[in-house]
């Protein structure tokens, strides 16, 4: 390459770092937000957010960086890295630029009037609070799409934003197949005889315990905590300012053993991921994970395929009885099962891993026809109730255990769902790939050598951070395309197993 083109892209991403320093910033913000600020500081701490935002949004979308796209656009063999850094920031772009200003700070303002009266609806358990504002934010994203253009369907639009590549045309054939195939081994759950007591999960568990458990097994799994802090908030989130500085939270219920646990786990999947991106993408915009649905797939992975395996426990279970005298006369085969329950719920959030994803297959099919057709929000708790009936065999009592749950569409995250269910499939699709590569790989975690397992995924997925989009990583690191069978024949060994089907 010539010096014009080298200075150029030295050039592009000293202008990229700023826009990373930002974003560093104000996740700190954030994060301390979310942690431990005061009451009394929330409004300011918002404002700043605001101000940084809004100088986030000047160098996105400034004379400088059109300049930049233009040119390295017309460059031709690009190498991976390059080519990857050009393509995210035009998408980042055109999706900013192609919607007027004025109506994207109406839009601004309408998605957080809506998380307010959500939250208000929520609290009442009423619909009819929420009704109006979702209709707006329904318009808004409707009326953005015209503005960023559709092929097929205008859900694929919402969609690839968080899942580049994934269509409703694709979503349609892998959801349907897992939807009828988990409702399948539901049925047969329901009426197995194996019933299984979850008590002693329920006896006191002191924080402290919890909390230093919980950090035992993150560190065993390679979460690296001089690069990365546990703490507690409301809900549980991961956030990284950079690779260096990974932070992830949990919640804390002193009668509930698996709940910090598990989502410990998961959210350390996630931390992991972002810790083990290369310093070499510093600059690019491309130092965090491939997308939504990748994500999920290491959260899930660790949480579900590795967290909640037999052999996994062949390793913690005896450390669980040492830390916790609530499970002495507890055996092995009873503990696996308490943490494997299945329970047909309300809650997507206190699902299991099977159901787990009907709930988000339901709220793509909704989603899907809101965007897509012209469904009345009059009618959205009676779609809702509906499914959870034809699905789950439950039906909610209020609005609040209902479609007031998720807090997503308050914001206009009309097309993330999707995500949570993909990292199921993309996961089991890795494990598979994994058991090839690593054909003593349970016998390693029996062990306690979960660093096999990190180090599979570092090299497969997490070295490589944004650039490749998810249809070409699963193809190089599977050799296959997104399939819904790994992770149906795993919950189908894994349930029929447990419940003596
Ligand atoms: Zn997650």
């Amino acid at each position: 390459m010539n010096q014009e083109f080298n200075n150029m892209l030295n050039e592009f991403k000293a202008y990229l770092k700023d826009i990373e320093y930002l974003n560093s910033t104000s996740a700190v913000l954030y994060w301390d937000m979310r942690v431990c600020i005061p009451k009394k500081a929330i409004p300011y701490r918002g404002e700043i957010l605001g101000y940084l935002s809004g100088e986030q949004y000047k160098l996105q979308t400034s004379d400088k960086m059109k300049e930049f796209i233009e040119y390295f656009s017309a460059c031709d063999e690009l190498d991976d890295v390059t080519k990857s850094m050009v393509e995210n920031a035009k998408k980042e772009y055109d999706q900013t630029m192609k919607i007027p200003e004025y109506r994207y700070k109406e839009y601004v303002i309408a998605t957080s009037n809506a998380e307010a009266a959500w939250e208000d609806a929520k609290e009442k358990s009423d619909f009819a609070i929420f009704k109006p504002h979702l209709q707006k934010v329904i318009d808004f994203n409707k009326e953005f799409i015209e503005y960023w253009g559709y092929k097929d369907s205008k859900y694929d639009t919402l969609l690839d934003f968080y899942e580049p590549g994934i269509t409703t045309e694709k979503l349609d054939v892998l959801f349907g197949e897992l939807r009828d195939a988990i409702v399948n081994l539901l049925d047969k759950i329901q009426n197995s005889d194996v019933k299984i007591d979850v008590s002693p999960f329920n006896k006191s568990f002191s924080k402290e315990s919890q909390d230093e458990f919980g950090k035992f097994v993150l560190q065993k799994m390679g979460f690296d905590f001089n690069a990365g802090r546990v703490d507690e908030s409301v809900h549980p989130f991961t956030i990284n300012f950079d690779n260096k500085d990974v932070r992830i939270t949990t919640h804390y219920y002193e009668n509930e053993f698996r709940s910090a646990l598990f989502s410990s786990i998961h959210e350390g999947g996630h931390a992991i991921y972002e810790q083990d991106v290369p310093d070499s993408l510093k600059g690019t915009l491309l130092a965090s994970g491939a997308s939504m649905g990748i994500h999920e797939s290491q959260s899930r992975f660790y949480e579900n395929i590795i967290g909640r395996s037999k052999a996994f426990w062949t390793c913690f279970f005896p450390e669980v009885q040492k830390r916790f005298p609530q499970f002495k006369d507890v055996c092995f085969e009873d503990f696996y099962k308490g943490i494997n329950v299945v329970n047909s719920s309300l809650i997507r959030t206190e699902s299991d891993e099977l159901t787990y994803s009907l709930h988000i297959i339901i709220r793509y099919e909704l989603e899907k026809a809101i965007i897509n057709g012209d469904v009345n929000v009059d009618d959205l708790p009676d779609m809702w109730n509906e499914k959870y009936k034809e699905y789950l065999g439950v039906e909610p009592k209020s609005d609040a255990e209902g479609i007031l749950q998720d807090m997503h569409w308050s914001g206009g995250s009309f097309g993330y769902f999707p995500s949570y269910a993909l990292g199921n499939l993309y996961g089991a699709q890795f494990l598979n790939a994994m058991k090839k590569d690593i054909p003593d790989l349970y016998e390693n975690i029996k062990n306690g050598n979960l660093n096999v397992i990190h180090l599979w995924l570092k090299d497969n997925i997490h070295q490589y951070g944004k650039v490749y989009k998810p249809e070409e990583l699963i193809k190089k690191v599977t050799g296959d395309t997104l399939s819904s069978k790994y992770f149906i024949d795993y919950l189908n060994n894994k349930y029929s197993e447990i419940y003596n089907l």
